[in-house]
């Protein structure tokens, strides 16, 4: 983990001033760090039969892809809205300034299904709190969360719901 940790780039005031973006660009471009970063994320769900991987635009659709590949599971966008074709449910939820809203194909996810939700960066929890409630709302049989990057001073993980499994590779 030092060596992906090595390869992931501070970028301060971005987007706003006083927050310090973890940049995993600077990873994703590295053969070795993206090697060790799929290998490393699918460790955490070999045995638990996954059959969907839900990836969170845009970053988390880069090692969502690689995770579901990894674990010969299918691979499911959850994205901003008007950007899924065909029928979508959606969740509004609170940012920091104002309101965001996400997407899933209605027809995405269903009961038989065990899915892990992931992100790259585990910041306040709201996004990925929308993103499994629109998730829960298809009943699959079990559902997982995954991060990256877990920043633990914001505290995201009280967002989430309290039995629900969440496992980020690095927590800062
Ligand atoms: P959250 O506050 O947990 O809803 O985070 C919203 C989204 O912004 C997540 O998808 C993260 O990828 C991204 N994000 C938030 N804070 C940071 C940060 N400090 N560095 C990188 N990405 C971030």
């Amino acid at each position: 983990m030092e060596y992906i940790k090595s390869k992931i780039r501070d970028v301060v005031d971005f987007p706003s001033k006083g927050i310090v973006f973890k940049d995993l660009t600077t990873a994703f471009k590295d053969p070795r760090a993206i090697h060790i970063l799929g290998w490393d994320l699918s460790q955490l769900y070999r045995d638990k039969g996954i059959t969907k991987v839900v990836g969170i635009e845009s970053r988390g659709f880069i090692c969502g892809s690689i995770l579901a590949f990894e674990l010969g599971a299918g691979f499911v966008p959850a994205r901003k809205p008007g950007k899924l074709p065909a029928e979508t449910i959606q969740c509004t939820y609170e940012k920091e300034y104002g309101k965001d809203t996400i997407e899933i194909h209605k027809d995405a996810i269903s009961e038989d299904d065990i899915v892990v939700i992931h992100d790259d960066v585990l910041a306040t929890g709201g996004t990925m709190a929308a993103a499994y409630e629109l998730v829960k709302s298809m009943n699959p049989k079990k559902i997982y969360i995954n991060f990256i990057i877990e920043l633990g001073a914001l505290n995201g993980r009280k967002a989430l719901p309290k039995d629900v499994d969440v496992d980020s590779l690095i927590v800062y």
